[in-house]
């Protein structure tokens, strides 16, 4: 009797074959893009509209081209307008040339502070209750 079994041949060197990875520096992937993605809540970090995570589009906080890193903590969900607004900028410069910054100066009524805490013009034990 012959017990011989038949094996399915397995191509070993398949095993080392690694996955091709493409200048992956210049776009996140699918999944950081997702965490991106919500983390803007679904919407442009711009203008606020919401989008589908077809149509959002990552943006560099520091320009790719100026040596900012493709991770999700130097991108920002866009819509494909200001995404394509915002061009090599750094997400800064693109906010100021918008005229639109995270931190809007107050406007400071024009008084000046002196700089150095003024002596009080009473002393203490004469001032006015
Ligand atoms: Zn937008």
């Amino acid at each position: 009797m012959d017990f011989k079994v038949n094996m399915p041949k397995i191509n070993l060197s398949n095993f080392d074959n690694k996955p091709i990875v493409k200048d992956s520096k210049r776009s996140l992937s699918i999944r950081d893009k997702q965490i991106v993605w919500a983390r803007a809540h679904k919407k442009c970090e711009f203008c606020g509209k919401r989008l589908d995570f077809g149509s959002m589009q990552i943006g560099h906080k520091k320009a790719y081209s100026r040596g900012g890193k493709t991770t999700i903590k130097n991108a920002v969900c866009l819509c494909y307008e200001h995404n394509k607004m915002q061009g090599t900028d750094s997400w800064k410069t693109f906010l100021r040339k918008m005229g639109k910054s995270k931190k809007p100066k107050p406007r400071k009524p024009h008084t000046r502070k002196p700089k150095k805490k003024e002596k009080s013009l009473f002393p203490d034990w004469q001032l006015p209750r």
